[in-house]
């Protein structure tokens, strides 16, 4: 291994790459992705399953542990499964995991798993069927067909990812605890970003801070601060004679951009250092130049030295444009 490791220029270690294998997805949640956006990357500047690879190996040479695949929706690129097994079997990767709305899910869960992902977490706003299509424009049963495969698959944790708004799914936060206190689940509460147009107006129209979730939870459960291994940028409380972890993922009332260990890579080749900043640099041309190894290793290296010190989302909520399926959730 490269004994500079990653570190930024803020003393961070970087041991952690979120794959973004494509900016298309099959749902269109209000906040993430508008209705009938058009504008996605063309096919011929997705990195292909070779240039990840290689991408990925290099970052494993720097020092990376842990992959996760994510998108848009990873599950409507051909042929996931075959990629997660490659990134698996890469030396010093040793944690891959995905990020998935698992409308797919049902179908792929068991390839996923011999494929080496051990981890996975899934969007879910809603458990009303109504709220469901309108929050995303599909069907909400899909999503629990694919959940109830990856429990079978035996992946662990599973982790539900409920992204919280006002006047929309802020009611259902205690049901959404009793489901996975029913199945096994870790929850995770996330605060809407201003990510792209849509993000901006749903953080606008109906941003709800956890920190008031969190006080409302307390009226019912007994929750104990906790710790979960792996656990990111969550702060993590334990529902109180049960195994079940909930989440608090608060970019805007509490950021926790001094802990922050991940960068992402883009469908198009494009390393981004932050998703509330713009600070980035772009793989592909360098790939498909004939770069070697070296050059590979000392771009990402580059790329890193360019990670700010934290994101501006409160400061100048219009400065990201890129939705968040462009960049990899
Ligand atoms: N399609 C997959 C999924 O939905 O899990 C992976 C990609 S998605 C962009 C990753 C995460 O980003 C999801 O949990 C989603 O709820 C979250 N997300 C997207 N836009 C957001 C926004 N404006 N604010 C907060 N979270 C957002
Ligand atoms: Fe698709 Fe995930 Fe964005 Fe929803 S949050 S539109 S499922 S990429």
């Amino acid at each position: 291994m490269n004994d500079r490791g990653l570190t930024d220029p803020f003393g961070r270690k970087i041991e952690y790459v979120r794959v973004s294998v494509t900016d298309r997805c099959d749902l269109r949640c209000f906040y993430c992705m508008p209705e009938g956006f058009r504008d996605f990357e063309v096919p011929e500047h997705w990195l292909t399953f070779d240039e990840v690879e290689r991408v990925m190996a290099a970052f494993g040479r720097l020092g990376t542990r842990r992959v996760r695949l994510t998108g848009g929706e990873p599950l409507v690129r051909h042929g996931l499964p075959e990629l997660a097994a490659r990134l698996n079997a890469l030396p010093g990767i040793d944690d891959l995991s995905l990020s998935t709305n698992a409308v797919r899910l049902a179908k792929h869960a068991d390839a996923l798993a011999a494929g080496g992902v051990e981890r996975i977490n899934v969007s879910l706003d809603t458990l009303r069927p109504e709220v469901f299509k309108r929050v995303t424009g599909g069907k909400l049963e899909k999503v629990l067909d694919g959940l109830m495969a990856a429990k079978r698959a035996g992946f662990d944790p599973i982790k539900i990812n409920m992204v919280v708004m006002g006047g929309i799914n802020d009611n259902e936060v205690g049901d959404m605890v009793d489901f996975c206190i029913e199945h096994g689940f870790t929850l995770r509460f996330i605060e809407t970003m201003p990510m792209g147009d849509t993000g901006r107006e749903a953080n606008e129209g109906h941003y709800v801070n956890l920190q008031e979730v969190r006080r409302d939870l307390e009226q019912r459960f007994d929750l104990i601060p906790g710790v979960m291994p792996g656990g990111g940028p969550a702060r993590y409380a334990q529902v109180a004679g049960t195994d079940i972890r909930i989440g608090f993922i608060t970019p805007i009332s509490q950021h926790f951009c001094d802990t922050c260990n991940r960068v992402r890579l883009s469908v198009d080749g494009t390393i981004h250092t932050c998703l509330g900043n713009e600070h980035s640099l772009a793989l592909r041309p360098r790939l498909r130049d004939g770069c070697s190894d070296a050059e590979l290793e000392e771009a990402i290296l580059e790329a890193i030295a360019l990670k700010p010190e934290r994101h501006e989302f409160n400061e100048r909520p219009e400065k990201i444009m890129r939705f968040m399926s462009m960049t990899g959730g």
